[in-house]
């Protein structure tokens, strides 16, 4: 399917490895011009090299924390006008719900609530301007069910699907979308840091912890990057234009609800 982005300019944060990575191959497939960011330069600047030789699109990259003042003003300096935004950042650590302070709160909020706010904030005007604009963020399936472990991140990322219900509804009608995708478990380096803490905490080994968790999904495995990408992209798509304000889950059928 043609997707009708060929040309876009897109801005894909966190973007060198994992879900990121994914979204921006499948991004630059369609003819997008891409926008990179991450911490660490080398891996970063690897993926681009790789996405320009196979897809034959202009990447630029911007090697920072962008879940800091000074590394969001130098990704949004470097992208200039953006059509397309894919937030994404690391998801906060694993931990008890009784040993959570402020300062773990105000970090999970910090990366994955107010940061794609401001970035939301920072590009959402100029796409209603040009009358067309789609944003996804990279959420959790935390937010339809709570992961246990990773109560930063199903309080974190509850805040920013509330911001987006509220935001989408008024942009919708310039041409812009606002979606969230919600990612259950897929083979990238943050799923093999969980099930590594797994397989440490009950004394298994990580093959174990795998194969344990694979056996909870339907699907019977993990999901790809590849397959993650693949969705994003279509929802940036031409044809996803009244797709508007909606949570869709990526997780082989591993939460068990109806609606
Ligand atoms: P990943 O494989 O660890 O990749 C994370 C990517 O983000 C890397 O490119 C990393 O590069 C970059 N990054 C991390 N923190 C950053 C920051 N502060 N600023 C800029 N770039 C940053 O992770 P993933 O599995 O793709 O996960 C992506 C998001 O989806 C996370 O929020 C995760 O919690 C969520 N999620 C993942 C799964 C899953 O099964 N994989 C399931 C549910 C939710 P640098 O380290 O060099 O910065």
């Amino acid at each position: 399917m043609e997707l009708g982005i060929k040309g876009k300019r897109a801005l894909v944060c966190a973007s060198s490895k994992g879900l990121g990575r994914g979204c921006a191959e499948a991004l630059a497939e369609a003819g997008a011009e891409l926008i990179l960011n991450a911490r660490g330069a080398e891996a970063l600047e690897a993926t681009a090299a790789h996405i320009r030789s196979t897809y034959g699109v202009t990447v630029t990259t911007v090697a920072a924390d962008i879940t800091t003042p000074d590394g969001r003003a130098r990704v949004l300096e470097a992208a200039g006008s953006v059509d397309i935004l894919v937030t994404n950042a690391g998801g906060p650590p694993p931990g008890s719900w009784q040993d959570w302070n402020r300062d773990a709160f105000i970090a999970a909020l910090d990366a994955n609530m107010l940061t794609p706010v401001a970035l939301i904030q920072a590009l959402v005007p100029g796409m209603m301007e040009r009358g067309w604009g789609r944003v996804v963020n990279i959420t959790s399936q935390s937010v339809k069910s709570p992961i246990p472990v990773l109560g930063l991140s199903n309080s974190a990322r509850a805040g920013l699907t509330g911001f987006v219900a509220g935001t989408s509804r008024q942009v919708a009608g310039q041409g812009v979308t606002i979606n969230n995708l919600l990612p259950g478990i897929h083979a990238t380096d943050r799923a093999e840091s969980l099930d590594g803490g797994v397989a440490k905490a009950q004394n298994i080994t990580i093959e174990q912890a795998r194969e344990n968790r694979q056996a909870t999904i339907p699907a019977g495995r993990y999901g790809t990057a590849a397959e993650f990408g693949a969705a994003c992209a279509f929802l940036c798509s031409v044809h996803a234009g009244f797709i508007v304000g909606q949570n869709i889950l990526l997780d082989g059928g591993a939460v068990n609800a109806t609606l």
